[in-house]
């Protein structure tokens, strides 16, 4: 094969894009990055029944999240369009006349019921299931008298002697059993392909010169071969990716949880601990390397540093990585993410648009403190609006139900903080007035600390205590101490 890398991503739009898609798409697009390649986007859309509605966009979203970009695709077009295999019927209708004419494909009339019935007595025999074969013997011109009429399908001739052999770029030669093989379906009664001839007509013609796609589909390799030999094409490279397993090493569904890549984004994934963590399912750069940007992975990833083993889908791993993204962002960058968080989860009833310097203030607080961006409205609800209504008993939760230590606690902060001149107020001086009632509690501030923080944001712990008082101003901050010591009373 010459010219340049071509790979393509073609997800099927049955639904949103999965978590698994994603990490193929990923894989494919820093590989034809190193290789200075191109990388397609075709949809997969043969499949009618399974067609969902708005799954082409979700599909171009998650893609665009992580900032994977195509050089061919439908949005965007490119010399081997149309790339939405719906609008090619007429291509896969030319392939398959011309394997009918080399005697490759045949029409089949058996009727569902047959199949099943044929099925059944397999199982039964404990044989492996597929097409006996039946209508190879029904003569060509007869079948297509007969197709005038009767509904059929066009099925492939695999040659069962032997076996497929060929190499994978992660697994190395693979070896096939043909007699297991049987004659697949190419063309349905509906007129449309199905995935194996679409496939292969889209990937000659586009060019593609290395298929990566999921392991799933590794024991297709059989069918695809003999179809590229059945047509003289060269047939592509072929890279089967690692499943991904979750802890159990079950293949991830949506019974383990989120398997919707964009709901990652929802819940707060920044993209590039995203990237990070699909980045190392399955690959590795050496014995050590754990983080890597997108640029990075786009100048160093090889396919032979991809293992055929699944990989743990460790949601841990990826919380501790977003975390570590979540650092490394330059204050300013950060404080957009928070004002937009915010924006997005604060309750509606906080007017809007939210004060710039109080969100700039908070921003540097919250950087330290949260894995995800979902949590940043909950943290910081409290310095917005009012303060919603807790219950006297969360004051003493921390405290194992001691009444009169908050009540002790309360009764010095009070006085304390009001002792803090309006003009001063500040940071250091609320500091000063808080660190002082170990003094006159005679207890170390971790004791009591929890009564100040319910007191101050309705919760037993968040962000730093002092920031936050000294944030919510001198009258609030009052407010709020007494409202919590007349919970007690
Ligand atoms: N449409 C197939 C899928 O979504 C594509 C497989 C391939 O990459 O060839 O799984």
């Amino acid at each position: 094969m010459t010219g340049p890398v071509r790979t393509r991503f073609a997800p099927s739009p049955t639904g949103e894009l999965h978590i698994g898609g994603l990490r193929t798409a990923l894989f494919q697009w820093a590989f034809v990055q190193a290789n200075g390649g191109e990388l397609i986007l075709r949809i997969e859309d043969t499949d009618q029944s399974r067609y969902v509605e708005g799954s082409v966009e979700n599909i171009y979203e998650g893609l665009r999240w992580l900032g994977i970009e195509w050089a061919e695709g439908p949005d965007v077009g490119g010399p081997h369009g149309p790339y939405t295999q719906s609008e090619r019927l007429e291509k896969y209708h030319a392939v398959a006349d011309e394997l009918r004419a080399r005697g490759r494909a045949y029409r089949c009339f058996c009727t569902s019921e047959r199949l099943a019935q044929l099925r059944k007595d397999q199982q039964k025999d404990g044989l492996a299931p597929g097409y006996d074969g039946r209508c190879r013997a029904v003569d060509p011109g007869e079948a297509d008298e007969r197709a005038r009429s009767e509904p059929s399908v066009l099925r492939f001739r695999m040659d069962r002697t032997g076996v497929t052999t060929f190499p994978d770029l992660i697994r190395g030669e693979v070896t096939f059993q043909n007699s297991l093989q049987d004659d697949f379906v190419i063309l349905k009664t509906d007129g449309f392909p199905t995935y194996h001839l679409a496939m292969l007509v889209d990937d000659h013609d586009m060019e593609i010169t290395h298929v990566i796609r999921a392991e799933e589909w590794l024991a297709s390799g059989p069918r695809h071969l003999q179809l590229y030999e059945a047509m003289d094409w060269p047939a592509p490279h072929f890279a089967h990716l690692p499943l991904l397993v979750d802890r159990d090493g079950r293949k991830l569904s949506k019974r383990f949880g989120d398997v919707a890549a964009l709901d990652y984004r929802d819940r707060g994934y920044l993209p590039e601990a995203m990237l990070n963590f699909l980045a190392f399912l399955g690959w590795s750069l050496d014995d050590h390397t754990t983080h890597i940007t997108a640029d990075e992975f786009a100048r160093v990833f090889t396919l032979d540093r991809v293992v055929p083993n699944p990989a743990f889908f460790d949601v841990e791993r990826l919380d501790a990585l977003n975390g570590h993204h979540i650092r490394a962002l330059t204050p300013a960058a950060w404080c957009e993410h928070v004002g937009e968080w915010l924006d997005r989860d604060l309750p509606a009833d906080i007017p809007r648009p939210l004060g710039a310097d109080l969100v700039a203030a908070l921003a540097p607080l919250l950087q330290e403190r949260v894995t995800r961006l979902d949590e940043l409205a909950g943290l910081s609800r409290f310095i917005f609006g009012e303060l919603p209504d807790y219950p006297a008993d969360l004051l003493t939760e921390r405290i194992k139900g001691d009444t009169e230590l908050a009540t002790r606690t309360l009764d010095a902060a009070i006085p304390a903080v009001e002792a803090v001149a309006p003009d001063d107020w500040g940071l250091e001086p609320v500091e000063a007035a808080l660190r002082g009632l170990q003094d006159t509690l005679d207890l170390k501030l971790r004791k009591f600390v929890s009564v100040l923080y319910v007191a101050t944001m309705g919760a037993p712990r968040g962000i730093p205590l002092f920031d936050s008082v000294a944030l919510l101003g001198r009258d609030e901050a009052l407010a709020r101490l007494r409202g919590a010591r007349a919970k007690l009373a």
